[in-house]
Order: structure tokens, then sequence, then C-alpha cells
């Protein structure tokens, strides 16, 4: 164990997968999923037709869903038009972005009330709105997913850090996919100078990293009054080195879905293996009980 209390969680290529009978008994304990959206759920704005079948799969058996995206340039409302207007019935709350667990991390982790953000105007307001004042004279610097990113925020941010305050960034993807297959760059790309420029290696929040995992952890055991533990949790997405990994370097259960990026010959070439493959969402309601 270390000291998060985490199997020290070493990813080789000895890891196997679960057999069946295994993966139905693991998903004995399971009180939550956390999904990936883009890959998982739907394709870009094309939900899967068998998508809301899974979901309605999961609340016959009440298992909580919460909805898990590393991006940190949109808010929480976005994504509830965005699945809403799919038809998916959600509450707002059920979407955990990394830029909520960045918010809980400050609150949880450390004393930092003043912050200079690197960040979009949606994630600028999710911080005023959790009390945090947005100011250069600050006590960390935050790097989110900024795409009104310039000159003079980077070089503030660059100041700030060398001289003593704390560097967060909300997730380490390099590349964010878009339309047509093409890629933007992302928040592991921009963070880059900062890094280069100042020697100091950020906090990083969002999937594969632990504080992400811990937020939710600490949501869902206050909201419900259970006390919910990596045990109860299982993670599905379509991308080895952020969804599966999550579930890898976390110690819990990962189930990777093959309606996205990875393939079964990803997996025969990495090192990341997901405890169990799927080719579909809804193929998990076969494994689930009283379904
Ligand atoms: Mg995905």
């Amino acid at each position: 164990m270390n000291k998060t209390g985490r199997r020290t969680v070493i990813t080789s290529k000895t890891d196997i997968m679960l057999t069946k009978n295994e993966f139905r008994g693991r998903l004995e304990g399971v009180k939550c999923i956390l999904l990936d959206l883009d890959g998982t759920l739907y394709q870009e704005d094309h939900i899967f037709d068998f998508t809301l079948e899974f979901l309605e799969g999961l609340d016959a058996c009440s298992i909580k869903k919460i909805y898990l995206t590393n991006n940190s340039s949109k808010g929480r409302s976005d994504y509830y038009k965005k699945l809403t207007a799919m038809g998916i019935s959600l509450n707002e709350d059920e979407i955990y972005s990394s830029g909520d667990a960045t918010l809980d991390y400050l609150k949880r982790c450390t004393d930092c009330r003043r912050v200079f953000l690197l960040g979009t105007p949606s994630l600028e307001a999710a911080f005023t709105a959790a009390g945090f004042t947005l100011t250069t004279d600050a006590q960390c610097v935050v790097m989110g997913y900024d795409k009104t990113l310039t000159y003079e925020k980077i070089n503030q941010a660059y100041k700030l850090i060398k001289s003593g305050a704390s560097f967060i960034v909300t997730h380490p993807d390099t590349l964010c996919p878009i339309r047509n297959g093409g890629f933007d760059i992302d928040l592991g790309a921009l963070m880059q100078p900062l890094i280069y420029a100042t020697g100091v290696a950020p906090v990083i929040i969002g999937k594969p990293h632990a504080p992400i995992i811990d937020g939710l952890l600490e949501k869902l055991s206050s909201e419900s009054g259970e006390q919910f533990n990596l045990q109860s949790l299982a993670i599905m997405g379509d991308r080895l080195y952020t969804d599966i990994r999550t579930g890898k370097e976390n110690d819990f259960l990962s189930i990777l879905v093959l309606t996205g990026e990875a393939s079964r010959d990803d997996v025969a070439r990495s090192d990341v293996v997901p405890d169990f493959i799927l080719e579909r969402n809804v193929d998990l309601l076969n494994y689930l009980p009283d379904i």
C-alpha cells in the first residue's frame, strides 16, 4: 500500500485480463461507473444507438453514473446541454470534469484561494462561483485547457511560478479529438513551455492521475451518505492511456470499449492492459446481476 491507501500498481505486460466469471464477481461490488464520453457513449455529436439502453440498464441495477471528462474548456452546463440534446436523462451533478476536480483539490488539499487562472470564461466562472479570487496576486497558478491563451498570460504565469506560486494543471491530454478524425493541441502540450521555463513539475489533476478520483470518492460519499471506495468504482472508456490507465494506476476496475480509439491490436501492443474488453457499452448488461 502507498500512503493514499492504493496498492502500489506497476502496470506491465504481465497484467492479464479477468475471465468472464471473475469480471462478474468484481462487478458485484461496483456501485458507480465512471463513463468516458466521446468514443464511449457517442462519436462527436452522434449518440450510439445502444447507449440509452445501456444507461437505462445501469439505472435498473441501481448503479450510479458519473460522466467523466478531462476537458476543462467547457463547463458542466455545456456538457449537460450536449448530453440532454442526445436524449440522455441526467442531473448536472452527475457530470465531473477535470475543472471540477481541480476546484475540489484546491479546497481539499491546499489553502490557496487566490488563483492566477489560465482558462476559458466558463472555467473562470466556475472558479468565481466556488469562491476563489482570480488575480495576478496569486498563491497558485492553475492552467486549464485555455483556448484564450496569450503570451501575456503565460508570461505572468511564469513569473508567479518562479516566485514560488504552486503550479497546477487540470489534465494531461496532449491532443483533443475534433470532427472528422482530426485533433487540436491540448493542455499536455500547452503546459510544456511553463515546465521548460520554470523547471517546475505541475500537480496534474485529471485522468489518469489520482486527484480526480480522490475528489470523486469524496463527492460520492458526501452526496450519498454512504461510503464509496475504490472497490465501489469502475471506469469505462475507449482510450488506453487515459481511461484504462486511470483504473490501473488507481487500482480499480477498468473496462475498455471498442467503439472509439483503441482496438484489440492496440491492447496487444500496449503496456496498459484493461481488466476487461467489451465491444460496446451495452454489452456490460450481460454481466450485471438482475438484468
Ligand atoms: Mg473517449
